[in-house]
């Protein structure tokens, strides 16, 4: 852990990719895990836009736990650890692959969430927007929250299956690691593409990689360090860059 603190301090531009583990952490099923959505029976219906439009009752009932109850978990560690090391000028930006929204409960400023975000709902027909925290009032008595102009059903801004990634935040999250002189991978087993190919646009670019997840991942022949404890990184930076110290 050393050489990666040596490292971060060295460096100028640090880019972070997280995924699941660095929520698991927290308590945080892996939607993809054994206590995960995926293992629900409709799994593969209450993420498919197709299956939204039909009956966005799969999609609320499915995730009114997953999603809806995420306003009861905190950031771990890893999420205190990465905000930290923003605050000190080190990290430029986060590129996650969660729709958790625990970077920016933990205070990072600078979050590019590259499989969309629930911070925002959106009516299927006249576009009129809804804050998560809206959405969830209208929970607390509708199955389905419905648009007070239209009656179309609001959905989140995650990106469902069958459609297009966030553009934005996608091409921001690419200009970012582009730029980075170190990516540091945090929790997550790059194998959901195309996201999962955005840390090798660093090491393309001229940039190193650093990959700490407990799974090996498909890059792990490019990275320069390999760790497998994530919480072992968050108390290496947490203690190497206590709150307020500047680099
Ligand atoms: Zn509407």
């Amino acid at each position: 852990m050393k050489s990666l603190i040596n490292k971060l301090k060295n460096s100028h531009a640090v880019a972070v990719f997280s995924g699941a583990g660095i929520s698991t952490l927290c308590g945080i099923p892996d939607f993809r895990g054994p206590q995960g959505l995926y293992k629900q029976p409709d799994a593969e219906r209450i993420f498919d836009i197709e299956w939204f439009r039909r009956d966005a009752a799969i999609y609320y009932r499915g995730c009114m736990e997953l999603v809806y109850g995420l306003r009861r978990f905190n950031p771990g560690p890893v999420h205190h650890a990465v905000a930290r090391l923003e605050q000190a000028g080190i990290v430029k930006g986060v590129i996650t692959q969660n729709i958790d929204m625990l970077h920016q409960k933990a205070g990072s400023r600078i979050v590019y969430e590259v499989h969309g975000s629930p911070l925002l709902h959106h009516c299927l027909s006249c576009g009129r927007a809804k804050t998560f925290e809206e959405i969830c009032v209208m929970l607390e008595s509708t199955p389905v929250p419905r648009c007070e102009v239209c009656g179309e059903a609001f959905k989140p801004d995650i990106t469902f299956f069958g459609e297009m990634l966030p553009e934005k935040a996608f091409d921001s999250a690419i200009a970012l690691a582009q730029k980075a002189d170190l990516m540091l991978v945090l929790g997550s087993s790059l194998t959901v593409h195309p996201a999962a190919s955005i840390p090798s646009m660093t090491v393309r670019a001229g940039g190193e990689l650093v990959i700490i997840n407990a799974q090996p991942t498909p890059l792990d022949g490019i990275a320069t360090l390999l760790y497998p404890d994530l919480a072992a990184f968050a108390d290496a930076v947490l203690d190497a860059w206590s709150e307020g110290t500047p680099r």
